[in-house]
This record gives structure tokens, sequence and C-alpha cells, in this order.
């Protein structure tokens, strides 16, 4: 059987097995993120990938080539491994994108996997996303190794001489030129209009000391044991719902900051009001009581945060089980100190 398979690999067939691999091409392409608009472009009319000797195919077993589109997740890690180990040889993997390289937009994410710890990786093609002349370029360039034997950059960067017959490649400057289009202005002065002045003072009077923070914009700072209370007054001023539940974890101060969102649909004057009622909680003990009786848009988004950060939303009866994230995800992974588990695919 060895014999056979070097025969193939070096005898006299090797030169039509290998055009015969260089001109069959069946990438499956793993579609995990937005990098897979442009390989839909690649292999399109306009680019045609097929013309250069490579088709896109949905099926693992008749494939030898994996486009990587973007992101991997830890649940698509397995679905990459499985397809990669379920490909006949010869096979090759491609990754698109800057995600796929180093984590991209998501380098810091609590979910992602390099995909280069999973499967062993022929070629990457930067951007974000890589474009669809990049994509055919690295697939032209898989040909030429597969032809050749030989893997080769299809960028050559110039080299400098650090002594000692050390070089060092100089990665190129950017060709393009520095837009002449104003800069975004951040920290924009939020002016507080009297009609907001006017409804914070309204709602001090409950005994609820507001802040305005902008226009149609008031916080309200409480002490935990006291969020109930200012809930069910807020509800009685006319604030019907709540828009968002959001946790800020600030491990420095060792608390977390638990805001809720406040809004109305049924009282004309505070429709375009967002109330953010808010209190702090130590990051020892993050327990406090549930606005989901009051307001029950809270209840999905508790659940959410509980997922995400472990507070315990006392009252709310999804506590204790995972809403949102799957059963063997670590436990809350929003926390700032949360670090994940390393995973080893490779031997
Ligand atoms: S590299 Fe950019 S375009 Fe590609 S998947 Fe990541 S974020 Fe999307």
């Amino acid at each position: 059987m060895e014999e056979n398979i070097k025969f193939l690999r070096s005898g006299i067939l090797a030169p039509i097995k290998k055009w015969g691999t260089h001109w069959s091409l069946w990438p499956v392409h793993l579609v995990t993120a937005c990098c897979g608009a442009e390989l839909a472009h690649a292999f399109a009319s306009g680019y045609d990938g097929e013309r250069i000797g490579a088709l896109n195919y949905g099926i693992a077993r008749q494939t030898n080539l994996i486009i990587v589109e973007g992101a991997i997740t830890r649940k698509m890690a397995r679905v990459l491994r499985i397809t990669w180990e379920q490909m006949p040889d010869p096979k090759f993997v491609i990754i698109m994108g800057t995600c796929g390289l180093n984590g991209g937009v998501f380098w810091n994410s609590y979910h992602l996997v390099k995909p280069f710890e999973v499967v062993p990786v022929n070629y990457f093609i930067p951007g974000c996303p890589s474009t669809p002349e990049a994509l055919l370029r690295g697939i032209r360039q898989l040909q030429n190794e597969i032809r050749t034997g030989e893997p080769r950059s299809s960028i050559e960067f110039e080299k400098v001489d650090l002594g000692k017959g050390k070089m060092m490649p100089v990665t190129p400057k950017s060709p393009k030129k520095i837009s002449l289009a104003p800069s975004i202005v951040v920290n924009v002065p939020r002016k507080a209009d009297e009609e907001t002045k006017k409804l914070a003072d309204e709602i001090s009077k409950l005994g609820l000391a507001t802040t305005v923070t902008g226009k149609n914009r008031i916080a309200l700072r409480v002490e935990k044991d006291e969020l109930v209370d200012a809930a069910k007054k807020l509800q009685n001023f006319g604030f019907d719902h709540v828009k968002n539940v959001n946790v800020i974890d600030v491990p420095n101060e060792d608390k977390f900051i638990v805001e809720y969102h406040l809004g109305s649909y049924s009282k004309r004057e505070l429709m375009p009001v967002v109330l953010n009622l808010f209190t702090e909680l130590p990051r020892s003990e993050p327990k406090l009581k549930s606005l989901a009786k009051i307001f029950p848009s809270a209840d999905y988004m508790e659940r959410e945060m509980h997922d995400f950060f472990g507070v315990v939303f006392e009252g709310n009866e999804w506590m204790g089980r995972k809403f949102l994230l799957a059963p063997d995800t670590p436990e809350y992974p929003l926390k700032k100190d949360f670090k994940l588990e390393e995973e080893k695919y490779l031997r």
C-alpha cells in the first residue's frame, strides 16, 4: 500500500496527479461571518472563480479545500475539525479575513478560536473583508504550490540587513492617501433642554434624586435595596417598560453597575425620554431584586445578564440556569477577569 502511494506521489503518474489536483479544487466554504459575502462574490459571474479550477462544494466528503470565511467560534471549531478530518487527502485549508488570522475585530472575544490551532493552514488571506481578487490570488498560490511543491507568499517584502546575516522583512507602507474628511467628533457636549430639566424636577419630587445627562436623558442612582421601590414609583409616574438591562463590570472597584433603561409607550410627554435607573452591587455578592414582575420586558434581559455576568436577579425564575449560552460554555464570559480555557486540537 505504502509503495503504491509513493509511486502515485513521485512516480511517472505524479505529474498527472498534480495536474488533476491543481484543476480540481472543490472548496467547502465554512461561512461563519461576513467574509462569506466576498467568497460568494469571487465565485459569482463577475469574477467566476470556476474558470481558475475551483468550484464551491457543499459536502465535506468530496472536498479537498476548506475556505474558512472569517471568525471561528468555539462551536464552529468542532465543525471545522470534523470537516477537515472527513476530507480525503490531499487536503488544504485557506483562511480568509483578519478574524481568522488573529481574531480581527473580535480579538478579545470570549468565544473566538484561532483556526490555525484547530487545523493546519496552507494560506492566510488578509483583509477585513478580504477582497474577491485576494481570495482568487490565494487559490492561485495554492495551485502553484500543488504544481511546484513549493509554498510561496504572493507578496515578497523588501528585506533589511540587521547584521550577522539576519534579514528582516520591511512591511510596505499603505498606498492609501489620508482622507481630507474631518475626523469623527466624539464627546459632543450634550445640552439638556428646559423640558428635560422640568421633568427631572418632577421625578425628584417623588424622593428620587435625578441627574439630567442630556436632552431627554435622565439618570437616577439608587441603593440596591431601594431599586424595587424606585421602579414602582417610576411606573406610577408613567414609565411602563424596560428597554434594556445592562451590567457594567468594574473589577478594580470590586463592583457591578446594573442599569435599567426605562421608557414609556403610554404617556405622550415621556415617549422620547430614556431614564437610566441604576445601582451598584459588590462583585462578591452580585444579588438584587428582579424588576421582571413590575416591568415584564426586563425578564428576558435579566436572564441574559445572568448568563453573561452571573448577577442574580432574585425573583426571576430563570436564575441558576443557562438561557442563551450553550450548556458547556464556561461561566460568565463577559466578566472582565474571564479567561478562556485553552483548547488544543492539534497533536
Ligand atoms: S475579517 Fe472582517 S469581513 Fe471578514 S469575517 Fe472578520 S469582520 Fe467580517
